[in-house]
């Protein structure tokens, strides 16, 4: 019987489960893949989640990783207008690819048990009576008990469907992530945001002296433009550049690492609510921010951390289950869900070039607004 049962080891599963082992509970750690895997990702760390990995005391962890600092961005449209700004402290860029593998590593250090190759399948049961959470790996079928079950499962997965989440999806586009590694010009501290009908694309360095070149498009238009060319990737990529000429230059002559492009599919917006039942959801398994926000992961540790302490009382015994909920969801609310909307309108924003060109020649004009959008797609409280 362990004290929680955390489903998903990205970054709001391993923060869920660092914060509650440091209190000495007895914490499963489930993920369906192995470390370390690569995964579409801007891999911007921004200021923000810098913050939060030092409350995790896994900065110099981070840090030993060789990560990049990123101080500027710029977002470029098709008309070659630009604009241009600066974090309010500096951010980080690192390849999920070390830094999953390294945040399950620390998780281990605390003691968390870690089952990698290991997918959930099903979860019953209740905060009375205790949870049964069933799994597959690759010896077969597995049943583990617990107290409490946080499911921190990403965008979507297997489980959404098992547990009939009925988050509305209806009128919410669907986008494609892309995302492959470059040896390329490079961006000094800095990251760029190149924006064409439909999507946007970031581009910064990360370790090693890897640039990483991550989009997200529009699922009707990736299909629309590659329809009579296999849905190719490189036929799209072509695509972007007759859109944007500043994404033509720097990626012409750049060289891919990997052979192919990393891609999924069905990524969403769509609002969800972070407890069903008695069962506890963090990161984007309880909605997720737009990526041109780059706070997904700080979103994902911080959910993890609140949702570790509301459950820290509870196992404790100095709350019961039903304050345990409402503490959970009043905080998730307040902490997040201006944010997911302001981030949803600008995505939207972002996606049209006819309305993108005013909007940057008014950030252009009226710096301050650009610092209050920035400001209010994020967390700053947690860098007073
Ligand atoms: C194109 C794109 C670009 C982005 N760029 C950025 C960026 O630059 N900066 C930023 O901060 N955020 C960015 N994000 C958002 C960021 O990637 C996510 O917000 C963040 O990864 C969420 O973390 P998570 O722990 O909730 O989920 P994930 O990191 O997705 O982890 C979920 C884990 O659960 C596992 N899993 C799934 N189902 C099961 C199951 N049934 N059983 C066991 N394990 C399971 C998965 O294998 C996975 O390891 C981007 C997102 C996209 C789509």
């Amino acid at each position: 019987m362990f004290d929680a049962i955390i489903i998903g080891g990205g970054l709001a599963g391993c923060s869920a489960a660092i914060e509650l082992a440091k209190h000495d509970h007895h914490v499963a750690l489930i993920e369906a893949d192995s470390y370390p895997r690569a995964k579409v990702c801007g891999e911007f760390l921004s200021p923000e989640s810098v913050k939060l990995f030092s409350k995790l005391d896994f900065l110099d962890n981070l840090y030993g990783l060789y990560p990049t600092k990123i101080n500027t961005v710029r977002i470029t449209g098709t008309q070659n207008i630009e604009w241009r700004s600066k974090f309010p402290e500096p951010a980080i860029g690192i390849s999920r690819y070390s830094l999953d593998e390294g945040l399950v590593n620390h998780a281990k250090s605390y003691g968390v048990t870690v089952y990698t190759n290991t997918r959930a399948t099903d979860i019953t049961g209740c905060f009375d009576e205790g949870f049964t959470v069933i799994a597959q790996s690759s010896e077969g079928q597995v049943t583990f008990t617990s107290q409490s079950v946080i499911v921190a499962h990403g965008k979507h997965s297997n489980l959404d469907r098992k547990l009939e989440r009925n988050f509305s999806r209806k009128g919410s586009n669907t986008y494609i992530g892309i995302k492959q590694h470059f040896q390329g010009k490079a961006l000094f501290e800095h990251i760029d945001l190149h924006t064409f009908p439909g999507g946007y694309c970031g581009i910064s360095q990360v370790e090693d002296d890897r640039t990483n070149v991550c989009m997200l498009v529009n699922d009707a238009i990736f299909k629309n433009v590659t329809e009579d060319r296999g849905k190719s990737v490189d036929h799209f990529i072509d695509w972007i550049c007759d859109q944007n000429r500043e994404f033509a230059e720097w990626i012409t002559p750049a060289i891919p690492l990997y052979p192919k492009w990393l891609t999924i599919g069905g990524v969403t917006l769509t609002a969800k609510p972070p407890i069903e039942d008695d069962i506890l959801f963090v990161g984007d398994a309880s909605g997720m921010v737009a990526p041109l926000a780059g706070d997904g992961m700080a979103m994902a540790l911080h959910s993890g951390m609140i949702v570790a302490e509301a459950l820290h009382d509870y196992l404790q015994c100095q709350i019961d289950a039903q304050i345990m909920k409402l503490r959970y969801k009043q905080t998730w609310q307040r902490t997040f869900q201006s944010r997911l909307r302001l981030s949803r309108f600008l995505q939207s924003f972002m996606l049209r070039q006819p309305i993108l060109k005013p909007g940057l020649q008014l950030l252009n004009t009226f710096p301050a607004l650009g610092d209050w959008l920035i400001a209010n797609t994020r967390d700053m409280q947690l860098l007073d």
